[in-house]
């Protein structure tokens, strides 16, 4: 069903499942708001649905279900189908970082008598949206005995918030000449921290205050934040929008929206031909580096434990199966915002409420980082979705010259498998506050699962 509203067609029944949805996603982001937290959350889904840990299990058999987490930070989950592994595998990746401001490695200091927090910016966002918000800090300090110390501050209902101040505009004069890209500038992003002085010290008593709290409650020495990832994260949970409730607004639907429903479209699958697969990277919205991002050999490494489960032992039994692969790389799509009309080719965009979005290309001035699928591969693709009635749209991002983004789908492309980018429509893309449609969380959910059934 190609770019057709999903509201207007709804029966009482479909309407109901796109709400009761949304329930279980909005829970997933509300307690997700790191990385760590989305891995966690994902690997209790996972078991509540018998899903095991792979270095548990001693051989694999179809209709087996296995997961494998890596640096707490990246998971994998496989259910194995009926055909022969080597046949390929159907993959559903997504990420699961989100922009954000991290601490820094030596981030606390006093300034007229507030304790602050300095922060470093990860991932791309407007510095002004961060400023007088509710914020909470998600993240671990690991000590150097090994020992791992959980920090949450401002999501419980009793917390403190915490939070980065803005000028009042009674004395924004020049501040409002300024270009906003420069109006808050990354290196003032620093979180209000605490301002109670510790008595009878003389230098740095808000600071010395606030070391004693974090001994007492953590006790975690300031040395300690040499060796912590902290992230500072819009505080309150995600909620509906709009009065008739079709929207939920939240922090992290980028890329956490794909993540959750291309999890629960492997965890609910049933009878599959093809093994298939659920990947949740780490790192997206910086390159997908390092060992925990999408170029990671995590991936392929997991793949070969797969295959050695189920028999399969060389190098060429491995590559076959990632060549005869089909993925869909999803990530959120730049919603038509009718407050910005200008900044789309309106035939092209992705609409809330219209389904999946699938983009051929992502990238930017000339395609540039883009995975552009095979026409084969998205026919295909279009047949699946048209045999379950599955809605769906196809856009870019944006006017061609306007800007652009890249995504994971060129990396597993690599293997020279088919990929084709997907995702929802999200408004106020790397705003604290993101935007979907619930129509559309649904409709992303029941498009994995017909791609894995297929
Ligand atoms: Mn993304
Ligand atoms: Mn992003």
């Amino acid at each position: 069903m190609y770019s057709k509203n999903i509201w207007k067609d709804a029966t009482d029944n479909k309407f109901a499942e796109i709400m009761n949805f949304a329930e279980g996603y909005k829970k997933f982001i509300t307690l997700g708001k790191t990385e760590r937290l989305c891995v966690n959350e994902a690997v209790k889904l996972a078991e509540t649905r018998g899903f095991k840990k792979l270095s548990e299990v001693k051989t694999l058999k179809v209709g087996d279900k296995v997961y494998l987490t890596n640096k707490n930070k990246n998971i994998v989950l496989f259910q194995i189908g009926t055909k022969k592994i080597t046949e390929g595998i159907r993959v559903l990746g997504a990420h699961i970082d989100s922009p954000r401001l991290d601490i820094k490695q030596n981030p606390l200091y006093e300034k007229n008598d507030f304790a602050l927090l300095d922060t470093h910016y990860y991932g791309g966002v407007k510095k002004y949206q961060w400023v007088t918000i509710p914020l909470a800090i998600h993240g671990v300090v690991v000590k150097k005995d090994g020992t791992s110390v959980t920090i949450s501050i401002g999501d419980e209902e009793n917390d403190p918030v915490l939070g980065i101040s803005d000028l009042l505009i009674h004395l924004s004069g020049d501040q409002l000449q300024k270009t906003a890209a420069k109006v808050i500038e990354g290196e003032d992003l620093d979180v209000t921290f605490g301002s109670i002085p510790l008595k009878n010290v003389e230098k740095e008593a808000a600071k010395a205050n606030i070391l004693k709290m974090l001994k007492e409650k953590y006790d975690i020495e300031e040395e300690d934040f040499l060796s912590a990832e902290l992230e500072v994260v819009p505080a309150g949970v995600a909620r509906d929008y709009g009065l008739d409730r079709s929207m939920i607004a939240g922090y992290g639907h980028d890329d956490r929206v794909c993540a959750y429903t291309s999890l629960m479209a492997l965890l609910d699958a049933e009878n599959l031909e093809y093994t298939s697969c659920c990947i949740l990277v780490d790192k997206e919205e910086i390159g997908s580096v390092g060992a925990t991002g999408a170029h990671s050999l995590f991936f392929e490494n997991a793949i070969l434990d797969i295959l050695n489960l189920l028999g399969y032992a060389t190098l060429k039994e491995l590559r076959t199966t990632l060549e005869n692969t089909k993925m869909l790389s999803s990530d959120v799509s730049a919603g038509f915002d009718p407050l910005f009309p200008s900044v789309n080719d309106p035939k092209n965009s992705a609409y809330l409420g219209r389904g999946i979005v699938f983009n051929k290309y992502t990238g930017s001035r000339g395609k540039s980082g883009s995975n552009d699928a095979n026409p084969e591969y998205i026919a295909w693709i279009r047949k699946v979705m048209d045999e379950k009635n599955i809605y769906f749209q196809t856009a870019e991002i944006g006017k061609v010259d306007q800007g652009g983004g890249g995504t994971i789908a060129y990396i597993l492309g690599n293997y020279n498998m088919n990929v084709l980018d997907a995702g929802i429509a999200v408004l106020n893309m790397h705003a604290p506050m993101e935007i979907v449609s619930k129509a559309d969380v649904y409709e992303a959910y029941l498009a994995y699962k017909a791609f894995l059934e297929a």
